[in-house]
């Protein structure tokens, strides 16, 4: 990568853009660009062979002055304290985006977790379960999924929680399994707001979602169930990729049928309905109508932007484009829908999970999605609004616009103490 950058200089370095069509002092604006505490613990865990190995492990509290911070926990080797503060941040600001009661939280380990035996994930979760115990709470911080990590991780972290706590308290961790309170839709929700996203995209925009080109980077759950529903608004998904590779057929291919297929071979390749081609850059310069981005951070820097041939980007993974991205796509009129957007409808139906953990009153999935759908349509008007109002030069500093105004109305509310 040739502008390797730390994503929590970028999430400040976005701040400080929307900054520039907001009227506050300096002082108020620092106040939201560092995380109000940080955890760094080291997780010393017994391994299935009797050795004992340490954990570096993390959770970020970025800013709770809209409500209990909110954010997923990751299991990956390229987990930093940086990178879950940066994390952390965005979640402030996706929340405040779309308008839920939440500040923004987010946690990881440091590891590979396909190195390790489900006995091991088990005692390495529950044991960083127990350092988190104090600092998390139905009405303090709520962990969710998040890279890596899914409904039985969200189970053992519920379960250690209750057993120490001697209590049952279920909202106290979103993205559970339904038996153990877990919402319906909740696992396919990231992907829905990004189809929702990409449907007002393609509506404001006045392109015809029908038969566009469409490139997926990462299938993992975000990619895979956006790729499925794109799919099925009739769009033609051409190029998908994993980190096996990419895969190519210029017809598209079903969606579907290459989630099936990565779920029971544990990846992309040998999909039988298209060729196995190239590598990821390739897949992110193909030329396509609309490009996905899903994996992780920074996928995209400012040397692969411009060789970009989409004419509009849904980011489904969370800061999947580097300042330097931005800037140059910005520059050549690529149409940018921001992460704090177009992937909140995970955290978004977490808020109608814990909703529903504390009436424990559950509801049908048809009324989850119905709920969704209201939430980031609105979200979308009130995006594209700001957008024109304010002139801002992309759609991502109008989002910050207005998430940044919420985050600091909130804060006026209750001023500084002591
Ligand atoms: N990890 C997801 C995100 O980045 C979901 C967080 C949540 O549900 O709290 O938005």
């Amino acid at each position: 990568m040739s502008d390797e950058v730390n994503p929590f200089e970028s999430l400040q370095e976005q701040i400080d853009d929307a900054a520039a069509y907001l009227e506050y002092p300096t002082d108020v604006l620092e106040r939201l660009k560092h995380p109000e505490r940080v955890l760094e613990t080291n997780l010393s865990v017994e391994l299935d062979d009797g050795s004992i190995e340490v954990f570096p492990a993390f959770r970020s509290q970025f800013n709770g002055d809209r409500g209990p911070y909110k954010g997923g926990i990751r299991y990956h080797p390229q987990v930093s304290r940086d990178e879950v503060k940066a994390l952390s941040g965005w979640m402030v600001y996706k929340c405040a985006a779309v308008g839920i009661p939440y500040g923004g939280g987010k946690g990881g380990i440091r590891l590979d977790p396909r190195r390790y035996s489900a006995a091991e994930l088990e005692r390495i979760t529950r044991s960083f379960a127990k350092e988190l115990r104090p600092f998390i709470g139905v009405d303090k911080d709520i962990p969710a999924p998040d890279v890596n990590t899914g409904q039985r991780e969200m189970n053992w972290i519920k379960d250690t929680y209750e057993t120490l706590e001697n209590t049952t308290e279920p909202g106290v961790i979103t993205g559970k399994a339904p038996e153990s309170g877990g919402s319906a839709g909740r696992v396919e929700a990231t992907g829905r707001s990004v189809m929702l996203t990409t449907r007002e995209a393609f509506d404001y925009l006045d392109r015809d979602i029908e038969n566009a080109t469409v490139a997926v980077q990462g299938y993992g759950n975000a990619g895979s169930v956006a790729a499925k529903l794109i799919d099925d608004l009739g769009a033609k998904i051409v190029a998908a990729s994993d980190s096996s590779g990419a895969i190519y057929n210029p017809d598209g291919f079903d969606a579907r049928a290459a989630k099936d297929h990565k779920r029971e071979t544990g990846s992309l390749a040998g999909f039988e309905g298209a060729t196995d081609q190239g590598s990821n850059e390739e897949l992110l310069t193909m030329d396509v109508d609309l490009l996905v981005p899903a994996a992780l951070e920074n996928a995209i820097d400012g040397d692969i932007a411009r060789n970009v041939e989409a004419d509009i980007i849904v980011e489904a993974a969370n800061g999947p484009l580097t300042p330097r991205a931005d800037d140059v796509l910005t520059d050549r009129d690529v149409a940018v829908f921001p992460d704090i957007l177009a992937n909140a409808g995970g955290v978004t139906v977490s808020y109608f999970e814990w909703v529903q953990n504390r009436q424990r009153f559950y509801w049908s999935e048809e009324r989850v999605n119905d709920e969704l759908e209201t939430i980031i349509t609105n979200a979308f008007e009130n995006l594209v609004a700001t957008y024109e109002r304010t002139d801002a030069p992309s759609f991502r500093t109008a989002m910050y616009v207005v998430a940044i105004e919420r985050v600091v109305n909130a804060a006026e509310e209750g001023g500084i103490w002591p």
